[in-house]
């Protein structure tokens, strides 16, 4: 498996799925989700000019960050303790998955400086994923209006596992929809940009659905430890 084969044939697929929808290959950013794999792979990737990456562990992201520190971009992708909040911060550009006020508390009470979030929505229903659900998330985002170094830069979400392309498109659908109407609200700081959606088996229907990162892992830089 080479990451640079996987590279350019991702991208094939992101030009054609763009052009297809009359959306420019400028608005799609891919994360390359590294946390399968070793430093070196996620350094293969960066040398293949990826700028983003993204880690869903601390552990993970550290051993990263000491490799490959400022050249790129940060996404912190996975479930978030409040307890590892202070762990995290200093390293991490993005945070994907915020989803409760309590840790919006502690990255308020943490960060020396704004920290762009985005807020992890639950679009299938189904209750191994995490997230708001969709009716929660306007009342949510409001109250985040006493945090001052909490900027929501746009809102995430990840489709169920499945072949049922009906189903996943629903949730990238839901998950616009909410996009757009956090936008009506003209809110300072939550001006909600971006769509943090689609990944290795998925992002097409994402780029499709307005995704704008898309999250890629096991198809670009593969799948080490489950190997
Ligand atoms: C692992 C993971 C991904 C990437 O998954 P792949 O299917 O390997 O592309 C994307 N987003 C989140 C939140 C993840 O945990």
């Amino acid at each position: 498996m080479s990451v640079e084969k996987n590279l350019s044939q991702l991208k094939k697929e992101i030009e054609d799925t763009c052009s297809k929808m009359g959306r420019s290959i400028h608005d799609i950013n891919i994360i390359a989700v590294t946390k399968y794999v070793s430093k070196e792979t996620a350094k293969e990737a960066v040398d293949l000019g990826v700028t983003h990456l993204g880690e869903n562990r601390v552990e993970g992201l550290h051993e990263k960050y000491e490799n490959l520190g400022k050249e790129v971009t940060w996404h912190f992708i996975g479930t978030l303790q409040s307890r590892k909040v202070k762990d995290v911060l200093p390293y991490v550009d993005y945070i994907h998955s915020l989803d409760r006020l309590s840790l919006a508390k502690e990255i308020n009470k943490r960060s020396t400086k704004k920290v762009p979030c985005f807020v992890q929505v639950n679009t299938s229903g189904e209750e191994s994923k995490h997230g708001l659900k969709p009716e929660d998330v306007v009342p949510f985002i409001r109250e985040l209006e006493a945090f001052s170094k909490i900027k929501i830069v746009g809102l995430m979400t990840m489709a169920p596992y499945t072949d049922d392309e009906k189903r996943i498109r629903s949730c990238f659908q839901m998950l616009t929809s909410l996009k757009n109407e956090v936008q009506q609200l003209h809110l300072p700081y939550a001006p909600c940009e971006e769509l943090s959606m689609g990944m290795s088996n998925d992002f097409q229907i994402a780029i499709e659905e307005g995704a704008t990162m898309i999250r890629i892992g096991s198809s670009l830089v593969g799948n080490e430890r489950k190997e």
